[in-house]
């Protein structure tokens, strides 16, 4: 269990016209326990606070419908100045509209913990801020890392795989478990793949990273293969790699070069990874899975052109992204992208994944709607080899497939 969050060290911006609105948003926080509280009667106003190094916002609780810049101009600034603020939207407005707020802060990459109605009372307010902590690593909290220092600690051995198991919905049996990149860093502990796979990939240092994370995951995967767990290994592929187009053979020799077949490995990639260099891509995608790994196409939901992607490439697995597993119990139309994605999938024959699993009632959602496989901090957090291994052997026994030995 993680302690409760301590609201006295948050810094909190509150941003609304009508004064008393914002006085008694003010004295909600203050009563939670917060010592840091900034105002701003509009967008303006706010964002000179935010711009302020001193002021360091960590929380940012905000109307929509305000005089002279309303909350969406404001969320679109928050994103452009950056430093990852967490946003509560605050607003009597439709649902609707504040679903499509939703998904416009997404795209400029502004962290909505949720949205409210007012008049805001500590009983909705708190649950919110607890995500403010819930979520990934939050990139405000990592220290930017440069390419020499990122490329050194890839070279000193410092990069490793984590591992997150994917579970069997019906069966509850452990599937399979996706490699997700890490450092242990020597000053800074570990650190998430945000903070250094983007500037691997715009720096042309992806091709060296991939081969020594699957290089690693693999030996993992050969490991607790060797130990009789029958679980398979994902691995996450960038765009860039999809151009080179010798990728296919590279994966393969390293992957059986740690005695694991490639029926056994799964690759991800995202729809967007596909759309730079088409040709390239789907001539990579083809031998892949020619040579009989896995392909799996992830975020779904979040391309532009899904649909047909799915019908260009012999994919096996589809994985539902996170942000409609989160939405699809109260928001309409993610409960919709959700079934038509599952009804597709299984006509395409593919297994489907519900990917950041984070609760009960998201596990249940998705399991009466019959996504094979689900995936999220409510089964397990990414571990290290060795905690992996702990967790596969304290699964009950029959919760973990055996692998059938040949005789
Ligand atoms: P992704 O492939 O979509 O991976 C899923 C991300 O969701 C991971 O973040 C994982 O830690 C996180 N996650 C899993 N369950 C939950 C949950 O229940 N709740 C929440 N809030 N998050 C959950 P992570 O590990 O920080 O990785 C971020 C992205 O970095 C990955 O997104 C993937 O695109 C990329 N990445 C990670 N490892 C590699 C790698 O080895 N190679 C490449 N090319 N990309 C990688
Ligand atoms: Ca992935
Ligand atoms: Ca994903």
């Amino acid at each position: 269990m993680n302690p409760p969050i301590d609201i006295s060290e948050l810094r909190f911006l509150v941003v609304e016209d009508h004064g008393f609105q914002r006085w008694m948003m003010c004295n909600v926080l203050e009563g939670l326990g917060a010592r840091y509280v900034f105002s701003a009667p509009n967008g303006r106003a706010a964002l000179e606070i935010f711009r302020d190094r001193e002021s360091r916002i960590d929380i940012v609780v905000s109307d929509l419908d305000m005089p002279e810049m309303d909350g969406m101009e404001l969320i679109r600034h928050l994103g452009e100045t950056g430093g990852n603020p967490s946003l509560v939207l605050a607003s009597d407005l439709d649902r609707s509209l504040v679903a499509s707020v939703e998904s416009m802060a997404r795209a400029y990459a502004v962290r909505l913990l949720g949205a409210i109605e007012k008049p805001v009372s500590a009983k909705n307010l708190l649950p919110l801020l607890e995500l403010h902590r819930a979520g990934p690593l939050a990139p405000a909290l990592l220290p930017a890392f440069d390419i020499e220092e990122i490329l050194c600690g890839l070279r000193g051995d410092q990069m490793e795989p984590f591992y997150q198991a994917k579970v069997e919905m019906g069966s509850g049996m452990v599937r399979g478990a996706e490699a997700l990149a890490r450092w242990r860093h020597p000053a800074h502990g570990i650190v998430g793949a945000d903070a250094f796979i983007p500037l691997l990939e715009r720096s042309g240092n992806i091709a060296e990273f991939t081969r020594i994370m699957v290089r690693a995951a693999a030996q993992g995967c050969w490991r607790w293969r060797s130990l009789g767990f029958d679980v398979g290994l994902s691995l996450n592929l960038s765009q860039e790699s999809l151009a080179d187009v010798g990728l296919a053979e590279d994966m393969t020799q390293l992957v059986i070069d740690q005695g694991v077949s490639p029926r056994d490995v799964i690759f991800e990639v995202t729809e967007s990874a596909m759309a730079e260099d088409l040709g390239r891509a789907l001539e990579n995608l083809s031998r892949l899975r020619m040579k009989g790994f896995g392909l799996s196409i992830d975020d779904y939901g979040t391309g532009y052109s899904s649909m047909q992607q799915l019908t260009r490439i012999a994919f096996t697995e589809l994985k539902i992204d996170q942000a409609f597993v989160r939405n699809a119990a109260d928001r309409s139309s993610s409960r919709a992208v959700v079934e038509s994605s599952l009804e597709l999938a299984g006509k395409l024959r593919l297994a489907t994944v519900a990917e950041g699993v984070e609760s009960k009632p998201e596990w249940d959602l998705f399991r009466e709607l019959g996504c094979t496989l689900a995936q999220g901090h409510f089964i397990a957090r990414p571990m290290d080899f060795g905690d992996f291994l702990d967790w596969l052997k304290g699964r009950s026994a029959g919760a973990v497939a055996r692998v059938q030995r040949a005789r």
